[in-house]
């Protein structure tokens, strides 16, 4: 289970909002807590592939990651997980997701609808990497 903020959760689909069209991501800063995770800070970062292939892949350079790293370890905070946005699309991951993806960290997806966030899911790649299943969202306030 994950336990996103009512705050953190519409940071996301703002990020997500604009920038529609495009691909947005970013990481999520938090606490692992038994079998839970605790986003307490969402950390933007910008989508570093070309143009024309923003709208369907994302990617978060080794050099952002570590610098996000680095910011949540300053605060006492671990990277538990990432977001993307996927414009005009449903919030489950790609293949592309699916080939990208890490063990023990969340995917949160957020759908963005003709410029307006809809639906934002989370999701783990099992531990066979095979494919995601869906993790069950705790909205705090
Ligand atoms: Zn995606």
């Amino acid at each position: 289970m994950i336990v996103v903020s009512e705050e953190q959760s519409s940071a996301m689909r703002a990020h997500g909002e604009r920038d529609y069209p495009y691909e947005c991501c970013g990481l999520m800063l938090g606490r692992f807590e038994d079998d839970r995770k605790n986003v307490l800070e969402t950390y933007p970062i910008s989508n570093a592939r070309e143009e024309q292939a923003k709208q369907n892949r994302f990617l978060i350079r080794p050099e952002e990651l570590m610098h996000g790293e680095k910011y949540a370890r300053g605060k006492g905070l671990d990277v538990v997980g990432f977001y993307h946005s996927h414009p005009d699309d449903v919030a489950v991951p790609s293949q592309y997701d699916l080939e990208h993806a890490w063990p023990t960290y969340s995917y949160i997806v957020v759908a963005v609808e003709k410029g307006s966030a809809t639906d934002l899911r989370s999701w783990e790649m099992e531990s066979d990497r095979s494919r995601f299943k869906e993790e069950e969202i705790e909205v705090s306030s």
